[in-house]
């Protein structure tokens, strides 16, 4: 086999077989076919495409490109949960307890966060004590113990999206739904996942700008999970604005806390229990969503779910005294202001431009090995759909030092779109493909 007939093969506009996609994605993690090569491919698949059975071999090849987890210990359908890129999106550590406190085991990993989007593994870490990286038997025993535990990734899961996402990065490839909705199910299925349930972000800020494109991924990634016995579901939510009120690790900690302690409604409430639901639905746990949700939302209000992190958190070396008190958790103590200049009605927050601001005060990296600053970040006072007057708060953030802080200030100033006519709020979220 070539990988050059390969490419002409694409280029024309033909379906690539099962061999010729293994072979590709095996050569590249190998180093026998180069990146010009691979390149040359991936634009010939943003261009043609791929069809859903290329997608799902793409997909599984690439999963055993590398490392495949076990859960075969922990005992029922083991269900994961993937945001595509969120601002303010803290969900993992509102859904997880809320999913295990029903009964259903929870074993997810997680990652850092890059640029202007949050990863859940640094918010954990600014917890006092607490231990991301553990052994893979302390990961199951936590898990059998407790129910739940969230770790960040290890071992060689999916190297040849690595690979494949360095290069598309760099060789305007990125944006082909094909492509991200395999290296999205790649990483979930190598992860150990029996069942996917995914929140697909629509709006600025998102991979998908449009609720269209984020249906259409949407669709992509359940097709992928039916055509490899995982079920999957997708909501399509909201991304036109942040999805919380806070950007930044702690601050995010202490709003999940926050939703867990029912302290904390509003959309990411909302989210966290539709996503909660479809996950015990996806497990087996219910027959039917309304009776997900009755279950998750009574997790919630008995206060089992605050007690599920509290559990984890004690169980990853973690003081969880934090769930009753949030003020241990160190926050940034000077505080700024961002005033609305006119007066009128919001109509967006432009969510990359909030996690960029965040990032410039020191809460998220610009590169990969970036130290962090786990005390700053933003809370946002007004949300889409709100009035406003000159003057009224908007947000606020919470610095260490002035670099970064004029950058950050000018970002959050253009990120609140207001608008002289009264606006509708933006629904939450879009709908649901299974
Ligand atoms: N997120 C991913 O994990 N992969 C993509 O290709 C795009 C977004
Ligand atoms: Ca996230």
């Amino acid at each position: 086999m070539r990988m050059v007939d390969i490419i002409l093969k694409k280029r024309a506009g033909h379906e690539l077989t099962k061999d010729e996609i293994e072979f590709f994605i095996k050569g590249y993690v190998d180093e026998e076919i180069p990146d010009y090569q691979v390149s040359s491919l991936l634009m010939a698949i943003c261009c043609k495409g791929l069809n859903s059975s290329e997608t799902a071999w793409l997909t599984m090849a690439m999963v055993f490109s590398g490392d495949t987890v076990d859960l075969s210990e922990i005992p029922g359908i083991k269900t994961d949960k993937h945001s595509t890129g969120g601002v303010g999106d803290t969900t993992t550590l509102i859904v997880v307890p809320i999913v295990a406190a029903c009964g259903v085991p929870v074993a997810k990993m997680s990652g850092r966060g890059l640029g202007h989007t949050g990863g859940t593994i640094d918010k954990l870490e600014s917890i006092p004590g607490f231990n991301a990286f553990q052994s893979r038997a302390d990961f199951i025993r936590i898990v059998k113990d407790n129910g739940l535990c969230v770790v960040g990734q290890t071992g060689n899961l999916v190297p040849a999206d690595k690979k494949l996402y360095a290069l598309r990065d760099v060789t305007g490839t990125v944006e082909s739904i094909p492509l991200i909705a395999s290296s999205v199910m790649s990483k979930k299925i190598a992860a150990g996942a029996d069942a996917i349930v995914l929140d697909v972000k629509a709006g600025d800020g998102a991979f998908m700008k449009t609720v269209n494109d984020a249906f259409l991924l949407a669709k992509e990634m359940v097709e992928i999970g039916s055509k490899v016995n995982r079920k999957t579901i997708a909501l399509v939510t909201d991304m036109n604005q942040p999805l919380g009120c806070a950007i930044g690790n702690a601050l995010e900690v202490k709003e999940a806390i926050g939703v867990l302690n029912c302290e904390v409604k509003g959309e990411i409430r909302e989210v966290s229990l539709l996503l909660a639901s479809y996950m015990l639905f996806a497990a087996g746990k219910c027959s039917s969503i309304e009776q997900a949700n009755d279950l998750a939302v009574a997790a919630l209000e008995k206060g089992k779910a605050a007690e599920k992190l509290k559990a984890m958190i004690y169980a990853q070396g973690g003081n969880g005294d934090v769930v009753d008190n949030p003020e241990i958790l160190s926050i940034a103590s000077d505080v700024i202001d961002i005033k609305a200049q006119k007066n009128g009605y919001i109509t967006s927050i432009l969510a990359q431009k909030m996690g960029e601001a965040a990032m410039k005060l020191g809460a998220g990296r610009v590169k990969k090995d970036d130290q962090i600053d786990h005390s700053v970040g933003i809370t946002i006072r007004k949300k889409a759909g709100e009035a406003v007057r000159t003057g009224d708060v908007l947000a606020r953030m919470y610095v260490k030092h002035e670099k970064g802080l004029e950058e950050s200030k000018k970002l959050l100033q253009h990120a609140f779109i207001i608008s002289d006519e009264r606006v509708e709020a933006v629904p939450v979220v879009y709908g649901v493909v299974q």
